[in-house]
């Protein structure tokens, strides 16, 4: 689904290299969490990914991708259902099956009671809610996430894990996401790099599937600290 070989990135001739010669392969449907800390070069990564950014050497093959950022940027004037059928519109879904659609996808994200709703009038949480249903209504095979529920509380959080998660088996979505938190990193991907900085490379792998997640979250974060 994406495939990166040996990518490198300087954002000016003289400068860093924010990515060192990084390898990376995600399958189809498979959910990958990145962690590092601040400024090892995850965002410029995912920027690439999604070709907002050009590499400076290396390859990158990847399918067409929605992305998530840690503010959900909805149109503020907007409503949730209105802000969702704008992305379905982008796409060329005819009219009417625009509001139908952006009702299922509100549902989706169980906010069915809120699609009338302007952005100012939602919590943080109703908004990356009614973003992820924006990005599910881009229809693409893949998901970028840049710590998309940063921002948000505990409670909040562990109910938003619990809908990606469904949602990620409900569509078969190809998903890399961002965070800087080891338990969420376990927690949600099948496979958690680890990233450092000077120069950014992918440092540590790890599959999550039959690990025990606190014992995982336990040596990851004593990685993460050397
Ligand atoms: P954080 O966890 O704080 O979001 P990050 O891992 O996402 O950090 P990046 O935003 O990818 O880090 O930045 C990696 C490095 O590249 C940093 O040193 C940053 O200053 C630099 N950088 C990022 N974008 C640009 C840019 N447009 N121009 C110049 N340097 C940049
Ligand atoms: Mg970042």
């Amino acid at each position: 689904c994406i495939a990166i070989k040996q990518l490198s990135k300087r954002f000016s001739p003289l400068g860093p290299l924010v990515l060192d010669s990084v390898d990376l392969d995600v399958a189809p449907g498979e959910f990958v969490t990145l962690l590092g800390a601040s400024g090892c070069g995850k965002s410029t990564m995912l920027n690439l990914i999604a070709g907002l950014e050009r590499p400076t050497s290396g390859s990158i093959s990847a399918p067409k991708v929605a992305f998530m950022f840690q503010d959900a940027s909805l149109f503020p004037w907007l409503s949730a259902q209105r802000n969702v059928e704008l992305a379905l519109e982008l796409r060329g879904v005819p009219r009417l099956r625009r509001s139908i659609e952006a009702a299922r996808l509100l549902d989706v994200v169980h906010l069915t009671d809120a699609a009338h709703k302007k952005p100012h009038e939602l919590s943080g949480g109703m908004r990356q809610r009614v973003a992820l249903a924006r990005s599910l209504a881009q229809d693409r095979e893949a998901l970028l996430m840049d710590e998309p529920f940063a921002a948000l509380d505990a409670i909040t959080r562990d109910l938003l894990h619990e809908e990606l998660l469904r949602v990620w088996r409900e569509t078969g979505r190809t998903i890399i996401f961002i965070t800087h938190n080891v338990r969420e990193a376990v927690l949600l991907g099948q496979r958690v790099l680890l990233m450092s900085s000077r120069p950014g490379r992918v440092v540590g792998e790890w599959s999550t599937t039959g690990q025990d997640a606190a014992a995982l979250t336990t040596h990851i974060t004593a990685e993460l600290r050397k």
